[in-house]
């Protein structure tokens, strides 16, 4: 009996497994989170500087790769034993094991949400490419919520590859078939980007950006244009709540944009375990 064959009769090992994996890749998505958004600005200078016909400057190199990861504060190179997911946080109590800095509890709670989601998809949709493809949904999507919260960016780098996996993954309609696939790709970025225009003509300002539209062209993709009517009004409804209480608590001024891209990765994430049991159990209340 190989690892497949014992993966596929045993749900509790698949899903032990799946956690694990889960926790690790965590830890490479805070890489991802932190030095994305870098690898961008550093690439966007040397473009400015190329197109001003200045020297290109010759910098470091700098990516997901290199340099290793250190402490910020006294550039202690972390060890294997400082780096296992969750559990180096907890023996470390939270601090540097050189200079006892505190180290931000996001990069533990980064983890700790990549292992349960992963853990619950291998669960829901049981051992199959349907659950492998849903965890590299939940990676791009954890990525792609904590960068947009941090810098009001969501990155080509990682949207568009989610559009092209999406279509192909539906090709032999593993989450919804090739053709809802592709309306959902085409409808979610239109749909978005009229409600853009029409409230920029309305009121002048803009809502959101284009990051959005890919990204809900991304969910579309992936699940179907059936369920792109219920990610916007989850993710509208989250998006909702959490502006009120951000202004009420007047930490947020009404004018400063709230990134929405945060939104529609929770209602995504909703869409993706209960987005057809939702849209079917409203559909049969509407028809009653
Ligand atoms: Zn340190």
């Amino acid at each position: 009996m190989n690892i497949l064959d014992l993966l596929q009769t045993s749900p509790p090992l698949l899903i032990g497994i799946s956690t694990v994996l889960g926790l690790l890749v965590g830890s490479f998505l805070n890489v991802v989170i932190y030095r994305l958004p870098k690898m961008m600005e550093l690439g966007w200078q040397q473009q400015c500087s190329e197109l001003r016909g200045e020297e290109p400057v010759h910098s470091e190199p700098y990516n997901l790769v290199i340099p290793r990861s250190a402490c910020p504060h006294c550039h202690h190179a972390i060890s294997a034993w400082e780096n296992v997911p969750v559990i180096s946080y907890l023996l470390l109590r939270g601090k540097c094991h050189g200079c006892k800095a505190p180290i931000s509890p996001r990069y533990p709670v980064i983890e700790a949400i990549s292992g349960i989601l992963c853990g619950f998809a291998a669960w829901h949709f049981g051992f199959g490419l349907a659950a492998a493809g849903s965890m590299l949904l939940i990676w791009a999507l954890l990525a792609l919520m904590a960068i947009d919260f941090d810098t009001q960016l969501l990155p080509d780098d990682i949207v568009l590859p989610l559009v092209w996996a999406g279509l192909l993954l539906n090709m032999n309609g593993t989450y919804t078939t090739l053709h809802d696939s592709l309306l959902g790709a085409v409808f979610g970025y239109l749909s978005l980007w009229t409600v853009y225009w029409l409230f920029k003509l309305a009121t002048g300002k803009e809502g959101m950006g284009y990051g959005d539209f890919k990204l809900l062209a991304a969910l579309g993709a992936w699940l179907g244009w059936q369920l792109l009517p219920l990610i916007i009004i989850l993710s509208s409804l989250v998006g909702a709540v959490v502006g009120i209480v951000l202004i009420a608590a007047a930490k947020h001024g009404r004018d400063i944009p709230i990134p929405f891209g945060p939104y529609l990765v929770g209602g995504g994430l909703i869409a993706l375990f209960w987005g057809q049991t939702l849209t079917q159990n409203y559909l049969q209340l509407m028809a009653q």
